[in-house]
């Protein structure tokens, strides 16, 4: 397998991130792909270049006018009076939960108010790498399912900054372009039905509204449940998708404290209904952020979780592409990820 990374997304280093209502070091930083990249060698993946395509597969899912803000919002916000070092907004639009893919265009001018419009939360700062490094990790995942469109093997993009909080004109949650949204749409060009599975101990808001009224690509998530947890506003039992969507997402949120059998379970059910729609092609939003020793986690999942659903995902032996999303533990994640990548290469053979 091989794993697909460009050194340019390690140009976003942001500096500032909300918790708790105080600013602290971002836990999305650079140490976490060189440490996936060290971690993930032994299980036999090499690392191979990414191709620039160019912006054509990331406008079809996001917005011309957010494109615009963030390749220009770190120099507009720069020009403020005393700026601080990186774009955060102080005010927020109102926005709906789900089925969130009309809201018109961004009346306000101003940076502030584009800012609030376009940054769902304090967790996605803008600093002059950030587009960069965004359109980077976009490619990633763009030329990692290129390669399995040409080879018909799995492959994984270590895309960072991560995507799946991402919405089509929106940045939230570490996230600013919806990698396996990118990847999903673009597997589309040679399957008729695409299952994008998002085992991230965060619900993947964004993905599950850019897919929500659509019947073509089939949104799973297994989660923390967002009553008490990040994202909030969505991520519940109760969203199986809108319209012609309807009966296409599937949200299994875990109570806090939740263990591997129940991680293990909710994996395996997700895996069933892939089989049951009739799937043709499987992205895995791969998070690692479930594991007990993330800082994030209020899950209680083991190593040996991840090595169970490995196993699950490469069971179905459907063409995959694997897109990098949480998971902030170094020490947690380099046991995860080579333990999930050895279980779904020995079970997809
Ligand atoms: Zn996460």
């Amino acid at each position: 397998m091989h794993l697909f990374f460009d050194d340019r997304q390690m140009q976003h280093l942001p500096q500032q991130y909300m918790v708790h209502g105080r600013i602290v070091d971002p836990f999305e930083n650079p140490n976490r792909a060189s440490n996936l990249i060290a971690a993930l060698g032994p299980a036999g993946l090499a690392p191979a270049q990414v191709a620039d395509a160019g912006l054509g597969p990331i406008a079809k899912i996001h917005q011309a006018d957010y494109l615009d803000f963030l390749k220009v919002a770190y120099a507009d916000f720069q020009a403020l009076p005393k700026a601080g070092p990186e774009v955060l907004a102080n005010v927020h639009s109102y926005r709906g939960a789900s089925d969130g893919l009309t809201r018109g265009r961004c009346k306000p001018t101003g940076i502030l108010g584009r800012a609030g419009w376009y940054m769902g939360d304090m967790s996605c700062a803008i600093m002059a790498g950030t587009w960069e490094a965004a359109y980077w990790s976009a490619q990633t995942a763009v030329t990692a399912t290129d390669s399995l469109l040409a080879t018909g093997k799995a492959s994984f993009a270590l895309c960072r900054p991560p995507g799946h909080h991402a919405y089509t004109d929106r940045a939230s949650g570490f996230c600013y372009l919806n990698n396996a949204a990118i990847a999903a749409e673009r597997l589309r060009s040679q399957f008729a039905s695409v299952a994008i599975i998002d085992f991230d101990t965060h619900h993947g808001d964004g993905t599950q509204a850019i897919f929500y009224a659509r019947p073509d690509v089939f949104y799973g998530s297994v989660h923390t449940d967002p009553s008490a947890y990040y994202p909030h506003f969505a991520g519940y039992a109760d969203e199986f998708g809108s319209g012609a969507g309807a009966g296409f997402n599937l949200n299994l949120p875990l109570p806090q404290g939740a263990d591997d059998a129940a991680y293990i379970r909710a994996n395996a059910s997700l895996a069933r209904e892939v089989q049951r729609l009739g799937c043709q092609t499987l992205v895995l939003s791969a998070g690692w952020d479930a594991h007990k020793d993330d800082p994030l986690s209020k899950l209680n999942v083991t190593t040996a979780a991840f090595a169970r659903i490995g196993d699950i995902w490469g069971s179905l032996n459907l063409p995959t592409v694997i897109i990098q999303e949480g998971g902030y533990s170094l020490q947690a994640s380099a046991e995860a990820a080579p333990a999930f990548m050895r279980a779904f290469l020995a079970a997809a053979r």
